[in-house]
């Protein structure tokens, strides 16, 4: 078994969710979409 932390480290870029735009590395890393996508989310259907 190999440490948590190693899994981690091998992760590739973050990449949202629902577009798969690559994230920067340095924004809020509990989201998984971007901000374009998460703006969207705002709008009533
Ligand atoms: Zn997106």
């Amino acid at each position: 078994m190999k440490p948590v932390s190693e899994f981690y480290n091998n992760l590739p870029k973050k990449q949202c969710a629902n577009c798969g735009t690559v994230m920067d590395e340095q924004a809020e890393s509990y989201k998984t979409q971007c901000p374009q996508c998460e703006g969207k989310d705002n709008y009533p259907a």
